[in-house]
């Protein structure tokens, strides 16, 4: 590839603290017998970091581009895309309305806390699906743009394919960062803009890593690999280049009982990562993608080297009901 990028075109605002760190881990490695490399998308100060912070670099620039002054975006009571929307929208100026799934909590707790920190204004839809949450929210755009505001709506997670293209950039980070072979990438699913933006980073280096996508919510529609398969095509249009992507595989083995439910497996691999190298996961997203990567390491079935992409949201653990569950 040139120097120049695809997505150089695009316009971006600045908000992650670019690159990440890659870093080895050598206790955690020794102790379940592989060569693993973390990258620290956990760290950086922007508004906690995390990979929605990636996303928002591109959905957000697009917003203002269009003359918005109004972000909507929908999520689950403590989700990590709304506390980062709502952070980069205090940082932007922007008016931020986060609509919640669930019924509103007694006391806010978590990342709830830091949404209205940040000054989001919350409604919560009560126990909807993600296509209703999705119908509120455009209902309540509808009712802004009324009001003489000019309202952008966000999908869950910010995954739509501008979103995912922030993750199509990361993955050329990434490589730049790569002294060598990695044999597979480990990351935690569920919206799937992160997947979708990895799948044409790799389509468009032709190597790299394999994806290793661990699924950890149910399906936000029917068919997640061929819909991830369709964002990374609609991303590819937009950068307006010709990606060979190949179909989304997630592997859903490691959920448990379902989405922001903690499993032994999971809470075991947070300890193990905590002990070995002071580095904390959650047990939503990152802890449960963990476990698959120690899993695979243990059956002996890894082929080489491995990244494990840390994509933020250790900061439920400090959640009530998640702590008790990862001390075990
Ligand atoms: C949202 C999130 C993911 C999943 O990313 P998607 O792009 O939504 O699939 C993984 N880890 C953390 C901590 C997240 O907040």
């Amino acid at each position: 590839m040139s120097d120049r990028r695809p997505w150089d075109g695009l316009p971006r605002v600045p908000l992650a603290d670019l690159p990440t760190p890659l870093e080895r881990l050598d206790r955690f490695g020794a102790a379940i017998g592989a060569e693993v490399w973390i990258k620290r998308d956990d760290t950086g100060s922007f508004g906690l970091a995390g990979n929605k912070v990636r996303k928002l670099e591109f959905v957000l620039a697009d917003a203002r581009r269009q003359g918005a002054d109004t972000i909507v975006i929908i999520g689950a009571e403590q989700s990590n895309a709304a506390r980062a929307t709502a952070a980069a929208c205090a940082r932007l100026h922007m008016r931020c309305v986060l609509v919640l799934s669930g019924d509103e909590p007694p006391s806010a707790t978590g990342n709830l806390v830091l949404d209205r920190l940040f000054g989001a204004e919350t409604h919560f839809a009560g126990d909807v699906g993600w296509a209703e949450l999705y119908e509120r929210a455009s209902a309540i755009s509808d009712d802004l743009r009324d009001g003489g505001a000019t309202p952008y709506l966000l999908p869950a997670g910010s995954s739509s394919p501008l979103g995912a293209v922030g993750f199509t950039a990361a993955w050329f980070e990434l490589l730049d960062q790569l002294d060598g072979e990695a044999a597979a990438l480990y990351f935690a699913s569920s919206s799937g803009g992160t997947h979708a933006g990895l799948l044409v980073g790799r389509a468009l280096s032709e190597g790299g890593p394999e994806l290793r996508s661990i699924g950890v919510a149910a399906d936000i529609v029917p068919d997640m690999p061929g819909y991830i398969t369709s964002l990374a095509e609609q991303a590819a249009e937009l950068l307006e280049v010709e990606a060979d992507v190949e179909r989304a595989a997630i592997d859903t083995d490691h959920v448990g009982e379902g989405y922001a439910v903690p499993t032994d497996a999971g809470n075991e691999a947070i300890r193990l990562l905590a002990r070995t190298e002071a580095i904390l996961c959650d047990p939503v997203y990152s802890g449960k993608a963990l476990a698959a990567l120690v899993q695979h390491a243990r059956a002996g079935s890894l082929d080489g080297p491995v990244v494990f992409w840390h994509t933020g949201g250790h900061h439920a653990l400090f959640a009530p009901r998640f702590r008790d569950a990862v001390l075990g």
